[in-house]
């Protein structure tokens, strides 16, 4: 799954934003249209040139920064398709863009079949959303972004909402999930994500991390709203710190560079293929220590999918 960075500069200002603190920020220069061409020409010729998890091509997130601040974002995107007429792509997009409505068609219309765009809400109403985004007037450019986005969308393409799980967001947690069931219950995915803490993340880390299950509570709260959406995944979240009836939610896409090798617990664990593992910055920053090791198998359908491991089934129970 490589990560195409397009933009190295944002818009909002997430306190939980994993972007590097030096070197990445103002080096617009080294995003052009010109120089992205090179680099997607140069990995099609089987050369590393976009980093993170660059050994799996199944699909292409775009990111930033934010990518449309690219000002040759829609070019960059045609061009993207153009080389890659099958694969998906996945644009990581904070949304304010979309609130352009004519550009929104466009960007829908240019990613062709295959096309998704993932859109993180921090909070329900401005207040909440900005405290966390600090950026005035984001949510409502996102709420309107967010729409845009859905009424754009034709066969074949997604709209997924991302919800950054952090010990601040999570006083915001049902009502986000409240607002987005009245507001927009079409949407075709929630993602939930553990926080990384990396980048600009790691300043503000003792007021983002918090126990991985603890979390887990909070999310499993709303067990009965989140069945009420057309899809729900979990992000990052090792099995032994979620709720058993929490695990079909679960979607495994870490890079084994960003997790724990060898840790002592998994060695013993019944579900040790099953699992994501444990992310060095939930070690590093909180100590891991709700990792336990499953000893007794659960009531569970393992899907033999390394992504999605355990089937939905009704019988899955806490
Ligand atoms: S002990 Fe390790 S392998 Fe087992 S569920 Fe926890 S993190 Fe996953």
């Amino acid at each position: 799954m490589p990560d195409f960075a397009i933009w190295p500069d944002c818009n909002i200002g997430c306190v939980f934003c994993s972007n590097p603190v030096e070197g990445f920020r103002g080096t617009n220069e080294k995003y052009t249209l010109d120089v992205i061409t090179r680099k997607v020409k140069e990995y099609k010729e089987g050369h590393r040139r976009f980093l993170k998890f660059d050994d799996v091509s199944d699909y292409f997130n775009l990111t930033g920064g934010e990518p449309t601040l690219n000002p040759d974002f829609l070019k960059i995107l045609g061009h993207i398709r153009k080389e890659f007429p099958s694969r998906l792509i996945r644009l990581l997009t904070n949304g304010r863009m979309f609130a352009y409505e004519k550009f929104c068609k466009s960007v829908f219309a240019i990613g062709g079949d295959k096309f998704e765009a993932a859109i993180p809400i921090f909070g329900y109403d401005a207040k909440t959303h900005e405290s966390i985004s600090r950026a005035p007037g984001s949510f409502e450019n996102t709420m309107e972004g967010l729409r845009h986005a859905l009424d754009a969308r034709k066969d074949n393409q997604k709209v997924e909402v991302r919800v950054i799980l952090t010990r601040i967001q999570v006083k915001f947690l049902d009502g986000l999930i409240e607002m987005l069931l009245e507001r927009f219950p079409d949407i075709d995915r929630l993602c939930f994500l553990f926080v990384e803490v990396e980048g600009f993340a790691e300043k503000y880390r003792d007021r983002l991390v918090f126990p991985m299950s603890e979390c887990a509570t909070h999310v499993d709260r709303n067990y009965e709203n989140l069945q009420k959406l057309k899809e729900v995944r979990l992000y990052h979240f090792p099995l032994c710190t979620l709720p058993t009836r929490l695990w079909p939610f679960v979607h495994n896409t870490l890079s084994d560079i960003k997790l724990v090798e060898n840790h002592e617990e998994c060695a013993k664990c019944v579900y040790k293929e099953s699992c994501v593992g444990v992310h060095r910055s939930y070690m590093k920053y909180m100590g891991a220590p709700d990792i336990k090791a499953i000893t007794m198998e659960r009531s569970v359908t393992l899907s033999g999918d390394r992504y999605r491991p355990v089937s939905y089934t009704e019988e899955v129970v806490s």
